[in-house]
Formats: C-alpha cells, sequence, structure tokens
C-alpha cells in the first residue's frame, strides 16, 4: 500500500493565517485544497512536504459572481460547483463543456479551480480554459494582493506564478459581449486526463470575428495556447476555411511528446480537429445556434 511519509497538518482560519503559516514552515510547507493531486503525489513520494496547510476553512473564497466588467471566481470554488453554475453557463459555456469530462464526480465534489491551477499540470484542463478567455489570477502574500495574466501564470510543467508565502485567491474573467465559447476533449476512457483537448471563444462583430482565443491541453503548447493562430483569425471573417487554417498552425506550432496516451502524430491531429470544432462550437453559439 502507498502511503505518504510522516507530516505536521495545520488547518488555517484565514487567508492571512494561511499566509503566515506559509511563511513559518517555509519551503517544506504546502497548501492543500481538495487534495485530489497533492495527495496522489504524496503517496507515490512525488511530493514531500514536512507541513501540511489546510485550507478548505477559509470564508470568501467560494464565490462565482459579477465583478465590475469581470466574473470572478474564489480559489475555492470546486470543479462541481463551476459545473453547476448558471452564471458561468450564460456567459461562458466552456467551463461546463470542461467540467463535464474532468475526472467523476468524486473528484469534482472536492477538487478547487485554485488547486487546477496552482498544481499546474500540462493535462489540466482548466488552464487552457482560462488561457483562451485571456483571464486574469489574484495572488496574495502579507505584502498585498497583485494580479497576473493567466497567460503568464503557469511558467512550465508543475511551476507556477505563485512564489513563496504567497496564495492564488481568485480568478478573474473578462465578460465580453457577442461571444460564444466551447471546449472538447479526446480520453482514453470516461473520467481521464486529456489525450489532448481545446477550447475557444469567439466575438462576433457581424460575420467578423472581433476577438478570439485559443486554449490546448497535453498537446505542450506554450504556455497552453497558439497566438499565431488567434491572430490569423481575429478581424476577418469567421469562415470554416479559416477555422481549418488556424486548426493548421495549432498542429504545426504545439509540441506534444508521445506517451502512454499516444503518439506525438496523433496528438498533433487531435489538436488540429478539437480546435477546429470549437472554433465552429464557439462561433454557433455566439450566432445564437446552439446552446
Ligand atoms: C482520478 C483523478 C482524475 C483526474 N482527472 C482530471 C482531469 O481529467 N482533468 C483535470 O484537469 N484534472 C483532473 N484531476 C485533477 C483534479 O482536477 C484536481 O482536483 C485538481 O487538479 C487539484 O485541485 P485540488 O483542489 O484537489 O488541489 P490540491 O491537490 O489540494 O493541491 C494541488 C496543488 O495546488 C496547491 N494549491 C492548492 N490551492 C492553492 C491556492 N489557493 N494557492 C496556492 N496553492 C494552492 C497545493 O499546495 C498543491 O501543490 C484528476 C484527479 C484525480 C484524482
Amino acid at each position: 500500500m502507498q502511503v505518504p511519509d510522516v507530516f505536521e497538518y495545520e488547518r488555517a482560519s484565514s487567508v492571512d493565517d494561511a499566509i503566515a503559516l506559509l511563511e513559518k514552515h517555509g519551503d517544506e510547507a504546502r497548501l492543500i485544497a481538495g487534495g485530489h493531486s497533492l495527495l496522489p503525489m504524496m503517496k507515490l513520494r512525488l511530493a514531500v512536504p514536512e507541513v501540511l496547510i489546510d485550507i478548505n476553512d477559509l470564508e470568501g473564497l467560494d464565490h462565482i459572481r459579477i465583478d465590475g466588467d469581470e466574473i470572478a471566481i474564489g480559489a475555492m470554488v470546486r470543479h462541481a460547483a463551476l459545473l453547476e453554475s448558471a452564471l458561468l453557463a450564460e456567459h461562458y459555456p466552456i467551463f461546463a463543456d470542461a467540467e463535464r469530462v474532468i475526472a467523476d464526480p468524486l473528484v469534482r465534489n472536492r477538487g478547487t479551480i485554485g488547486g487546477s491551477f496552482c498544481q499546474g499540470d500540462p493535462a489540466e484542463d482548466l488552464a487552457s480554459v482560462g488561457t483562451a478567455l485571456r483571464g486574469s489570477a489574484v495572488i496574495r502574500s502579507s505584502a498585498g494582493e497583485r494580479t497576473v495574466p493567466i497567460r503568464e501564470f503557469h511558467q512550465g510543467p508543475y511551476e507556477t506564478a505563485v512564489g513563496d508565502a504567497e496564495m492564488l485567491v481568485e480568478l478573474r474573467f473578462p465578460i465580453r459581449t457577442h461571444i460564444g465559447s466551447a471546449y472538447a476533449k479526446v480520453e482514453r476512457r470516461v473520467g481521464d486526463w486529456a489525450v489532448a483537448a481545446a477550447g475557444a471563444f469567439v466575438q462576433l462583430d457581424g460575420d467578423q470575428i472581433a476577438d478570439v482565443g485559443i486554449g490546448l491541453t497535453a498537446v505542450g503548447a506554450d504556455g497552453f495556447t497558439c497566438p499565431e493562430a488567434e491572430d490569423l483569425l481575429r478581424g476577418g471573417p469567421a469562415t470554416p476555411e479559416r477555422f481549418a487554417d488556424a486548426a493548421q498552425l495549432c498542429h504545426d506550432l504545439c509540441a506534444p511528446v508521445t506517451d502512454q496516451r499516444g503518439p506525438e502524430d496523433y496528438k498533433r491531429h487531435l489538436a488540429r480537429e478539437l480546435t477546429r470544432r470549437v472554433l465552429h462550437r464557439a462561433t454557433a453559439r455566439a450566432r445564437g445556434e446552439e446552446s
């Protein structure tokens, strides 16, 4: 049986308390939210923290609400709440598309958006949702808060912009009009991590694409995205031919690796096909042709 190494356990009572505990225990401490990524890593001894700081009691981190011209999502919002949110369904159905294919109900009931972003797994689905939507991440320390574009949040596999004694407290997404969004994933079996996945939003001005965002998961895309494909689409008509050209760029510029989930060329093929599909679906939603 795989068991974690011995560790101390602290239960934070507030965000400030969690940050103070991080400062007190230094490098040897890790926050624990849903525990669905950290605990498996501890059982495999891939993570050996000496102190776990539990943040499940913290208040004020479980909101999904409109704040000015953005949607603000607290770091402790569970996957299940993202799946069920009427506010997100109205503005960004890409979240429900992604959440339906993240793990299983057990994981979705405990796992959090903050944990998903901070884990920084290259196959994390919400990372490419956030990248596609060009959201921002609010990070707090004892010195105050700073805001980082989600496109700069992931700095490499399992590396994020959250520094020592810092905590991710909120994700923010701009509210846009005349838009649709969508997410699609290929997995080997239900509940598995992505072989490849893609997400997109398309904002229309008549028949023209006013703005577009693309996110790519598990295909080694730099920063979970492909800005060249977005540049190609922005300012031109929303046609199947142009979607195919943009999807081809994603195929050419991503950098997947062959692993147990499939060969590199198959993942490239999926990056192209899934990007093409989500661009179509997001556009259909922007036109009110699909829910
Ligand atoms: C069987 C299984 C299948 C899964 N399938 C998928 C899948 O298909 N797609 C997918 O995207 N994910 C999948 N996951 C991962 C799941 O989404 C996790 O819940 C999520 O990745 C981590 O969230 P958590 O709240 O459990 O984080 P935890 O495990 O508690 O923490 C993860 C990391 O983030 C840090 N952390 C947590 N919260 C914060 C914070 N607020 N500020 C700073 N650091 C923080 C922790 O210290 C830790 O390093 C799967 C997990 C399992 C167990």
